[in-house]
């Protein structure tokens, strides 16, 4: 079969949820895939941030192999010999006190959810059914009918109601913004729930003390201070989590993607015991939170982003990206407008307009050129590599970057080069 023969099985018999690239790949070893052909690509998006520690880690798939020749899944209706050790091991990697094991982002979002609003009627006080969670403008935390509630994307939220009530949006960093909800909501809010770098909104980073800010206005007054680091968590912007850039501490932390580098859904929450507490037998759960697998797969995948030091990597690796990126902006270009972010996640804002096909049609010529990145939107192209990437690798995938935006330069903004692609919806998430 081609790649032409795989694109027409997945149109014709899956759900069309999603628009990828015209790309089908069949391998991948660190930083490199490879399509069913055999061509080669550098991996500029390493699924959205899931695969930071490089495509079939050694360390990572032996693991996860050796468990799963042994004990895959007990259900939490006994113990197993992995879970206690991973928790033990996850809790003191990131300082907390418990972690709560769930299988993808949204189900750990949702239990921050669902913790958040436990403590406050249970210790905070609030009155039944009156809690709210304050939530951000652009927020991306997944895609349960809760989740979507409090978007304000209308793609991923048209048609999806009634939604779910409890939920009060502010612009992102906005430290006034936030005062005003915490004090419009006197003693009411369970918690704020934010993306300390907002991923799929196109890789805003906030203003620097704006984490701190807002951690200390929660704590004036008494609401819970949530990150999810589902995105920016596991090295990705430089530092172990996005929130040590500030040195601020979460009550509750909220960790997907790369906490299983990419082989596995595992995702975590933790909390201290005055918050974690609060859930007792019975009132949460998931079938496959917490099973062997995904429990010696994830101790593994921290394992290697501390041996292999991958935040600093992100952290010198994405001041180089950025400093060449900025280099051919500040020479006059006529189609990047800007780069931004942190560590190894970065996006180029192209200049056009937020609906427009330039970033997608970019992507496209990227991928023939043998680099494969996505917009977050019709102007902004995200690049996230794999923390491991070399120097060297990095760097020819900036070339390749740099020469596909002068080649859309030089045949006029917005133009299409090569092939025209028409999608209906260019504006892709996760
Ligand atoms: C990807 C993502 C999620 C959702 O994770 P899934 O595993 O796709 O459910 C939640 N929050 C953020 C910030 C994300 O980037």
């Amino acid at each position: 079969m081609n790649q032409q023969d795989f694109i027409a099985l997945e149109d014709q018999y899956g759900a069309h949820n999603y628009h990828p690239l015209p790309v089908v790949l069949s391998r991948g070893q660190g930083a490199k895939v490879w399509d069913s052909d055999g061509k080669e690509y550098f991996d500029f998006l390493s699924a959205y941030s899931a695969v930071n520690q490089g495509h079939c880690h050694p360390k990572i798939v032996g693991a996860m192999v050796e468990q799963a020749q042994t004990l895959t899944l007990t259900s939490r209706a006994f113990y197993n010999d992995k879970l206690g050790p991973y928790e033990k091991f996850i809790c003191e990697y990131f300082g907390f006190d418990k972690v709560l094991p769930m299988n993808t982002g949204a189900e750990a979002v949702e239990t921050a959810i669902k913790l958040a609003r436990k403590w406050a009627y249970e210790v905070k006080g609030i009155p039944e059914n009156q809690a709210q969670i304050i939530v951000c403008e652009n927020n991306f935390h997944g895609r349960t009918t809760t989740i979507i509630s409090f978007s304000n994307d209308e793609n991923a939220r048209r048609s999806y109601g009634p939604y779910t009530d409890g939920f009060v949006r502010i612009a992102y960093d906005d430290l006034d913004a936030l005062k005003a909800a915490l004090e419009a909501n006197k003693g009411n809010v369970a918690g704020f729930l934010v993306e300390p770098i907002q991923g799929e909104a196109g890789v805003y980073v906030p203003s620097e003390g704006y984490l701190k800010g807002a951690k200390e206005l929660c704590e004036q007054h008494g609401a819970l201070f949530i990150a999810d680091e589902v995105q920016t968590g596991i090295s990705r912007t430089g530092k172990r989590l996005a929130v040590d850039h500030e040195d601020v501490k979460p009550d509750i932390l909220i960790l997907g993607k790369a906490i299983s580098g990419g082989v596995y859904p595992v995702s975590a929450v933790l909390a201290n015991d005055e918050v974690m507490n609060v859930i007792k037998p019975g009132q949460h759960g998931s079938t496959f939170g917490g099973n062997p697998v995904a429990a010696a797969v994830a101790v593994a995948a921290l394992t290697v982003a501390t041996e292999e030091n991958l935040a600093g990597r992100a952290e010198e690796l994405g001041q180089k990206f950025r400093a060449e990126i900025s280099r051919y902006i500040e020479s006059g270009s006529r189609i990047a407008k800007l780069v931004r972010g942190k560590g190894l996640l970065n996006a180029v804002v192209v200049n056009d307009h937020e609906e427009s096909e330039t970033a997608w049609n970019i992507c496209v010529r990227m991928a023939e050129r043998g680099l494969l990145a996505k917009p977050t939107h019709g102007n902004i192209i995200r690049f996230a590599p794999p923390l491991v990437i070399s120097e060297e690798d990095l760097m020819k995938g900036v070339n390749i970057i740099l020469e596909t935006l002068k080649e859309f330069e030089d045949a006029g903004e917005g133009d299409v080069p090569m092939q025209e692609v028409n999608h209906p919806d260019h504006v892709e998430q996760i």
